[in-house]
């Protein structure tokens, strides 16, 4: 006879062999052991619903994201955000986020102009999380794989060093990667790597090409286009301008549920002078009730430190 049985962290092993029998598996299962932890989940008492036939787990439902209710159904909706290179004006930025208690992770090469200096990154470190981004921001493409390892491998040692505690996560500088890149980020011991490229509102297959919904900014227009004709937005000031987007996108998850995941570069803020239209989009997508807010490693582990 088929059961339906609550998921417990204790499940976790009766539950794998379903994982793994999915030909798109692709996380290690440790990673996916993190899953299983009780992070995601103060609302609930329990981690989903499987299956059960003859002491057999047939299936599973996980429930990964927060709840809310919308029109009277519950919805599963979390929220994240990245921003890239590490410049001064990130300490604007981290202020903005604080106010409006919407979590993220910064990632930062070691060599850039206007850089954060050491106390700075400390000092986000304490509310954000801190991702690693290469030391210098090469195309790992474009360079030896030998470069590309130094890159990677020494932008984890680097912030580890001063930080004082593990870096989970990476993201590749202009979102260029590789198979070969991949697996260097893998080994290096990063438990998932952030791409540039736009997806859907679900979890990544593999957490070495990490998609995101959403660049705050109007410089890329094919990229909006490619976000305006995924989510089907059809609204001209959708395509137009990356804050109705922003808005219109989280309005789509909070009525679909997923992960909505945002990410930019502080720089450009001030270049542009859009901080009025950063600040407006960060209250819109505040405080929402059933709405988690998240740093990019949390998706897998504690924030590290
Ligand atoms: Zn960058």
């Amino acid at each position: 006879m088929v059961t339906l049985e609550k998921v417990t962290v204790d499940s976790f092993e009766k539950v794998f062999p379903l994982f793994e029998d999915s030909s798109e598996l692709i996380i290690p299962k440790k990673y996916f052991q993190r899953l299983f932890t009780k992070y995601w989940d103060e609302q609930e008492d329990c981690l989903g619903y499987m299956l059960v036939n003859e002491d057999k787990v047939v299936g599973y439902l996980g429930y990964i994201f927060s709840k809310r209710m919308c029109n009277n159904k519950s919805y599963k909706f979390c929220n994240l955000t990245s921003w890239d290179d590490g410049t001064i004006t990130d300490l604007k930025l981290a202020e903005l986020l604080e106010k409006y208690g919407i979590k993220a992770t910064f990632y930062l090469p070691k060599f850039i102009d206007n850089s954060l200096q050491r106390k700075d990154i400390i000092a986000i470190d304490q509310k954000f999380e801190i991702g690693a981004h290469t030391l210098s921001q090469p195309d790992l493409t474009k360079v030896s794989l030998s470069e590309a390892k130094k890159e990677i491998k020494d932008s984890k040692e680097y912030l580890e060093e001063l930080l004082g505690h593990s870096v989970a996560m990476f993201c590749y500088p202009y979102g260029t990667h590789n198979k070969d890149v991949r697996e260097i980020a893998r080994s290096s011991g990063f438990i998932a790597a952030r791409t540039a490229e736009p997806g859907g509102l679900d979890l990544p297959k593999d957490p070495y090409q990490w998609h995101i919904t959403l660049f705050a900014s109007n410089n890329s227009p094919l990229m909006a286009l490619k976000i305006w004709w995924r989510f089907h937005l059809w609204k001209p000031g959708a395509l137009l301008d990356w804050e109705n987007r922003a808005k219109s996108l989280f309005d789509l998850a909070l009525e679909k549920g997923g992960i909505y995941h945002i990410y930019g570069h502080s720089a450009e803020f001030g270049r542009t002078n859009e901080w009025d239209k950063l600040e407006r989009m960060f209250k819109y997508i505040s405080n929402r009730d059933g709405v988690k807010y998240m740093t990019n490693g949390e998706i897998f582990e504690h924030s590290p430190g």
